[in-house]
C-alpha cells in the first residue's frame, strides 16, 4: 500500500497467528513455490494459514497478461515450466497439513494448453500424497492461440473440461470488475468470455459448484456491480466472493472509492436474494478467503 494513501480503518486487520505465518513462509520459500497470498501480502494470511488454507499460484512467478491491479510479476518473458513443481506444491500441502488448497496459475498464453495440465498435474500430485485435500481451482480464461473465434472457444473448453476431469471441489474464475472497466483493469480478458467459461463449466460439470468475484473500488457504482451479479446468476454461477480492491503499489491502478462494510453487506444481501448459495462480501475479503466453507466473516453476519 503506497504510504501516501491512508486506508480507512475497517481495512485494518490484526496480523494474526504469527507462527502459523512463520511455518507457511518457511515451506514456501524452502520449495521454491509461489502463493498468492505470500506475494499479494494478503491481509487474511493469518486467519487463513491457521485454519489450514493457501492459495498456490502455479506457472512460475511472471505472467504473460498484465492487469492494471495486479501484484503479480509481468511483461518479462515467462519462465520455462518447472516440471518439479507440482510434487512440490504436494509436498507443502503435507508438510502444512493444509486441508483446502486453492491452486491458481499466471496466464501462460505462451504454452499450447493455456496451463490446464499445470492445474490438472497439480491436483493429482496431492491427492497422490492425500485423497482427502479438498482443492479449488481459480483459473484464467485459458483464450487464445487461435484467429478464428469458434476454433478458439473449442480450444478454451477443450482446456476447461480438461481440468474439471480433475474434479476439483469448486471452480472458480474471476470477473474481477464490472462490464464497462474491463478494458482498463483486465487485460487480455473480456467480460463476455469469462461469463461463457462459467457458464460452460457448469454445462462441462453440472456437480462442481461455479464460483466467481469482483473487487470493488475501481470506479463502478452500485448499479452497475447488480448488474453483474444478474449476468453471474444467468451463467449459473452460485458462489460469490465481493471484496474491497486496495492498490498494491503506486505503478498500480489507483483506488476510486473505499466501499463501506455496511455498503458490502447491503451488496451480500442483495447476491443472496438473488439466488447465489454462497456469498462472501466484505472489505478484507479475497477470492479464496474461507473458500472452504467456514463462518463468514465480520463483515459478511
Ligand atoms: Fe491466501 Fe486467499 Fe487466504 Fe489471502 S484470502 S491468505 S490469498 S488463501
Ligand atoms: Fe494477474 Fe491478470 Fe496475470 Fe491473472 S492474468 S496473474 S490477474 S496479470
Amino acid at each position: 500500500i503506497p504510504p501516501t494513501e491512508r486506508l480507512p480503518e475497517w481495512i485494518r486487520r490484526p496480523l494474526g497467528a504469527a507462527s502459523a505465518t512463520e511455518r507457511v513462509q518457511g515451506v514456501v520459500r524452502e520449495q521454491r513455490l509461489h502463493t498468492i497470498c505470500e506475494e499479494g501480502r494478503c491481509p487474511n494470511r493469518g486467519e487463513c494459514y491457521a485454519a489450514g488454507t493457501a492459495t498456490f499460484l502455479l506457472g512460475g512467478p511472471i505472467c504473460t497478461r498484465s492487469c492494471a491491479f495486479c501484484q503479480v510479476d509481468k511483461g518479462r518473458a515467462p519462465v520455462p515450466l518447472d516440471g518439479g513443481e507440482a510434487a512440490r506444491v504436494a509436498e507443502a500441502v503435507q508438510a502444512l497439513n493444509l486441508r483446502y488448497v486453492v491452486l491458481t496459475a499466471v496466464a501462460r498464453d505462451d504454452l499450447a494448453d493455456h496451463g490446464a495440465s499445470l492445474f490438472t498435474a497439480t491436483i493429482a500430485a496431492i491427492r497422490r500424497g492425500d485423497p482427502t485435500v479438498m482443492i479449488e481451482v481459480l483459473t484464467p480464461d485459458f483464450w487464445g492461440g487461435h484467429a478464428d473465434p469458434e476454433a478458439g472457444r473449442r480450444a478454451q473448453r477443450q482446456r476447461l473440461a480438461a481440468v474439471l476431469a480433475a474434479t476439483p471441489v469448486c471452480f472458480n474464475h474471476n470477473l474481477e470488475t464490472v462490464e464497462r472497466l474491463q478494458g482498463e483493469v483486465r487485460r487480455g480478458a473480456t467480460y463476455r468470455r469469462s461469463l461463457e467459461l462459467l457458464a460452460a463449466a457448469r454445462e462441462l460439470a453440472p456437480q462442481i459448484p461455479t464460483k466467481s468475484g469482483l473487487m470493488l473500488g475501481l470506479g463502478e457504482t452500485a448499479a452497475e456491480v447488480v448488474a453483474t451479479l444478474e449476468h453471474l446468476r444467468a451463467a449459473g454461477c452460485q458462489r460469490l466472493t465481493l471484496g474491497q480492491y486496495l492498490r498494491p503499489s503506486l505503478a498500480h491502478i489507483p483506488v476510486a472509492r473505499y466501499w463501506r462494510p455496511e455498503e458490502f453487506e447491503e451488496l451480500g444481501a442483495i447476491a443472496r436474494g438473488m439466488g447465489f448459495d454462497q456469498v462472501r462480501s466484505g472489505p478484507l475479503v479475497r477470492s479464496s478467503y474461507h473458500a472452504a466453507g467456514s463462518p463468514t466473516p465480520p463483515q459478511d453476519r
